[in-house]
């Protein structure tokens, strides 16, 4: 899976893992601070996630249309 990520480098600014300090959506995973996702809505976040995308340009990025992406911003590979 992560293979198919360094296709789109292009679109995608950078992939590494990630700190634990913030939180991830479990239902879009978008990495936020707060306590409710400005992407989805839910609160239903985890502190246990690995590795992020940064989305540029969710309209023109392969990725964000496979991960289902609509919105700029980064998002977890894994949220457990
Ligand atoms: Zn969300």
């Amino acid at each position: 899976m992560v293979g198919s990520f360094k296709l789109d480098r292009r679109r995608v600014k950078e992939i590494r893992c990630g700190k634990m300090t913030e939180l991830a959506c479990k239902k879009c995973k978008y990495i936020g601070s707060s306590g409710v996702c400005k992407v989805c809505g839910s609160t239903d976040f985890s502190k246990t996630w690995y590795g992020y995308v940064i989305i540029i340009d969710p309209e023109k990025s392969e990725i964000a249309k496979k991960m289902g992406i609509k919105y700029a911003g980064r998002y977890a590979l894994i949220v457990s």
